[in-house]
């Protein structure tokens, strides 16, 4: 299985071909695409029946080995289990099996509508991102293992990505974490989570700023090529192919536990920032595995509903970017958009680059066909299932409230969104899944405004507030922050 840049002219003019381990400490292809397979590979209805049985982590290494063809496959096998397990994935509700690593939970079977939950949130950061970030760090140990290597991730958060990186990273050997976080803007659970990590490997670095100034900071110590180098610095970001892969494992798993044969289908309602959690299931699809609609939900943030709506791609400017209830989807531009742009201009590397060159110089591209516009595949959107819906404040409070009384379930902001935006696509006689993306207790704020009452927190995290925290507080100087981590890292 061989790797093509989103922004590669030819084939031939690519570099050399990249394989899965090649890819999975970098970012960015070097001509600035983002990596894709050369070709998705397939799934046959003989397979699906056989996976229909098997645990989480075996369903993963079936599917992982279709991608990372140079991973052996024992060796692969081992990783799967060793990540995906009912210790990892314990924070399952009362009536679910942690065993079942993604449970479903059916909210509502309204004659032959059916609204279904998948539990994505139960790892050790009760965001959805540990499903993903867990394999990470297993794959990273031990791809570093094999060359003798060390890695430095170096990043910006403003809360889920960073605690879900150091949970996975914390303790792993030729790893270490450094971590910006705006100082004392994130929620204090959030903080808890981060900061009360003890682990030599793991540095939290609270910087005066807000969350732009700690992505700038990223993104000048990055751009010192040398510097990057010699301190051996990789990201983690949305972007990274290896996270996308190990989120169409939880695809698979939905769609074999909503159906008992595969003449059935579903549809997803992913609630959507970066375009990361629904690109996966869109190589789902491409896989073969029967999906019927993937709806995009997003909230005022509406830069992905704007485009599934009328073709046009808008991204926005920071001071335009609100600040919401759901923070993890507040972003200005979709990161992974690009993939499924590349496959919907049929793989033509050279119309992305001509497109995504326009984003850069004039904010943005037309697909709507209409007289001016940049091309005509909006038209071709609906084929690949795409559909998209937006959420509101009030939106949100009003769905947590419904979701609490009716099913007397206590869901998170952004999971919220997607409910909100699924109950406009349902159809009868397709199950609608929508991917619960964090647990409640994440963003109380939100909740005790809805209800009244605290969010429930899963055991272990009664009083995470009051654990000893480790960080350090920085000024936003870049000086300063290359200085801190040559002399941690001692390189
Ligand atoms: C990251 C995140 C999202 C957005 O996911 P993308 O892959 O960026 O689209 C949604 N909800 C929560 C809780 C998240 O942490």
């Amino acid at each position: 299985m061989h790797y093509v840049s989103t922004r590669a002219a030819t084939p031939a003019a690519s570099q050399a071909p990249q394989q899965f381990s090649d890819i999975l400490l970098g970012g960015l292809a070097p001509d600035g695409g983002l990596y894709l397979p050369s070709e998705y590979p397939q799934v046959s209805g003989a397979e699906l029946d056989a996976w229909r049985s098997l645990p989480y982590a075996d369903l993963a290494y079936e599917i992982l080995k279709k991608f990372a063809t140079d991973i052996p496959d024992a060796d692969l096998r081992a990783l799967t289990r060793k990540t995906y397990t009912a210790e990892v994935y314990r924070n399952a509700r009362e009536g679910e099996s942690a065993k079942d690593i993604t449970p479903l939970r059916v909210l509502e079977k309204d004659g032959a509508k059916t609204l279904i939950l998948q539990a994505l949130s139960n790892g050790p950061t009760l965001a959805f991102k540990d499903m993903a970030m867990q394999l990470l760090g297993n794959l990273f140990e031990y791809t570093l293992a094999k060359h003798d290597a060390e890695l430095n991730i170096f990043g910006a958060t403003s809360g889920d990505t960073g605690s879900a990186a150091e949970y996975a990273m914390r303790g792993k050997k030729g790893i270490r974490v450094f971590m910006l976080s705006p100082h004392n803007k994130m929620s204090a659970f959030q903080t808890a989570q981060m900061f009360s990590l003890q682990d030599p490997n793991i540095f939290n670095i609270a910087v005066e700023g807000v969350f732009d100034d700690c992505q700038d900071l990223v993104k000048a110590v990055s751009n010192d090529l040398p510097f990057k180098v010699r301190q051996k610095i990789g990201t983690v970001n949305s972007i990274n192919w290896a996270r996308v892969v190990a989120q169409v494992v939880y695809y698979f798993r939905g769609y074999l536990a909503a159906t008992t044969d595969n003449s059935q289908k579903v549809s997803f309602t992913v609630p959507s920032g970066n375009f990361g959690n629904i690109c996966a299931g869109h190589i789902a699809r491409m896989m073969g595995l029967p999906i019927d609609k993937l709806v995009a939900a997003t909230n005022e943030n509406d830069v992905l509903d704007e485009f599934f709506r009328t073709g046009v791609y808008r991204v926005r400017k920071s001071a335009e970017t609100y600040h919401t209830s759901s923070p993890s989807m507040d972003i200005s531009k979709a990161s992974n958009f690009e993939r499924f742009v590349y496959d919907l201009v049929g793989r033509d590397a050279e119309r992305v680059r001509a497109l995504f060159h326009k984003v850069e110089t004039a904010g943005g591209f037309d697909l709507s066909g209409k007289p001016g516009s940049d091309g005509d595949e909006f038209k071709l959107v609906a084929q690949y299932g795409f559909r998209s819906g937006r959420s509101t404040h009030a939106d949100r409070v009003a769905t947590i409230r419904d979701v609490q009384d009716d099913y007397d379930i206590t869901i998170d902001t952004h999971t919220a969104d997607g409910v909100k935006v699924a109950r406009e696509h349902m159809e009868a006689g397709v199950p609608m899944i929508v991917l619960e993306t964090a647990l409640a207790a994440k963003f109380n704020e939100t909740i005790l405004e809805a209800l009244g009452t605290d969010a429930p927190r899963p055991a272990g995290f009664e009083d995470i507030e009051a654990l000893p925290q480790k960080y350090l507080v920085m000024p936003a100087d870049v000086a300063q922050m290359k200085a801190y981590i040559a002399t941690n890292t001692g390189l």
